[in-house]
C-alpha cells in the first residue's frame, strides 16, 4: 500500500510544540537557584532539584505545581532545614508567576494547525496539571481548531491506543508530532501510529531517549510548519 495508510487522525503535543513552556522551567530555576546561593553552586543546586522532581514525579505527576513542591523541598534539603520562610514564600510566588505566564505560540504553528484541520482529525495530547493546560489552551486561541483535546497524566503506548481509538480509526491511521521523544514518539510508534519528532531547543531533560530511527514510521522535521508537507508525501 503506497498511501499515508489511511491517515485520518493527528495528535499534537501541546508544550514546546504548540508554545513555548520549558523556557519559563529554566528561568524560574536560575531564579531559584539564586535564592540559595549560600548554599551551593547553581549547577548542584538545580542537580538537586532534578532529583527531588524524579522522586516526586510518580507522586505529583507534570506541571508547575509539583515542580514548586520540589523547589520547597530540595530548599529545605540543601539549607539543613533552615530555610527561611521569607524563601519559600519566593520560591511560591515564583511559582504562582509561572501559571500566570503569557502564552507564545510558536512560529507556523497556527498556519500548519489550520492548513490540516479540514482533511484531518486532530487531537491535542498534553499532560500537566489540567487548570494551567485548560488556560493556556484558551490564551493560544488555538483551541477551535481541535477537534478533540486530552489532558492526561502520562503518556505510553497505551494512553495512545487509548486516545487513538476514541478519537480516530485506531492507532494505526493515526500520527503523534511532539518535541518528546520519550512522551510524543516513542509511545505512539509503539502503539503503531507514526511518530514526528520537532526539536525544541530547550527539552526537558527527563524527556530525553534515544530516537528511534530504525523504526518505518518514525519521522523528523526541524519545523512544524513542514508537518503538511510530511503528511502529503506519505501519500505517494
Ligand atoms: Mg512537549
Amino acid at each position: 500500500m503506497r498511501n499515508n495508510n489511511g491517515l485520518t487522525t493527528i495528535g499534537f503535543d501541546a508544550d514546546d510544540t504548540l508554545w513555548q513552556n520549558e523556557q519559563f522551567f529554566r528561568l524560574t530555576e536560575k531564579r531559584f537557584a539564586a535564592m540559595l546561593v549560600d548554599h551551593g553552586e547553581e549547577n548542584q543546586i538545580s542537580a538537586r532539584l532534578l532529583e527531588a522532581e524524579r522522586r516526586n514525579l510518580a507522586v505529583y505527576g507534570f506541571g508547575i505545581k509539583g515542580f514548586t513542591l520540589s523547589m520547597i523541598e530540595t530548599a529545605i534539603e540543601v539549607t539543613d532545614g533552615r530555610v527561611p520562610a521569607s524563601v519559600i514564600a519566593e520560591i511560591l510566588e515564583a511559582g504562582r508567576e509561572m501559571l500566570s505566564h503569557p502564552i507564545e505560540v510558536l512560529p507556523n504553528v497556527r498556519e500548519t494547525v489550520e492548513t490540516l484541520a479540514g482533511a484531518y482529525r486532530l487531537v491535542l495530547i498534553t499532560k500537566g496539571d489540567l487548570f494551567d493546560q485548560e488556560r493556556k489552551l484558551a490564551g493560544s486561541g488555538l483551541g477551535d481548531l481541535f477537534d478533540a483535546v486530552e489532558i492526561v497524566s502520562d503518556k505510553n503506548a497505551a494512553t495512545y491506543a487509548r486516545l487513538f481509538s476514541r478519537h480516530g480509526d485506531g492507532p494505526a491511521k493515526s500520527m503523534m508530532v511532539g518535541n518528546s521523544l520519550k512522551s510524543d514518539v516513542v509511545p505512539a510508534i509503539e502503539a503503531g501510529g507514526w511518530g514526528v519528532h520537532v526539536p525544541h531547543e530547550l527539552t526537558w531533560v527527563l524527556e530525553h531517549v534515544e530516537a528511534p530511527v530504525a523504526e518505518p514510521r518514525f519521522r523528523q522535521i526541524s519545523d512544524l510548519g513542514q508537518l503538511p508537507a510530511l503528511v502529503e508525501s506519505l501519500k505517494n
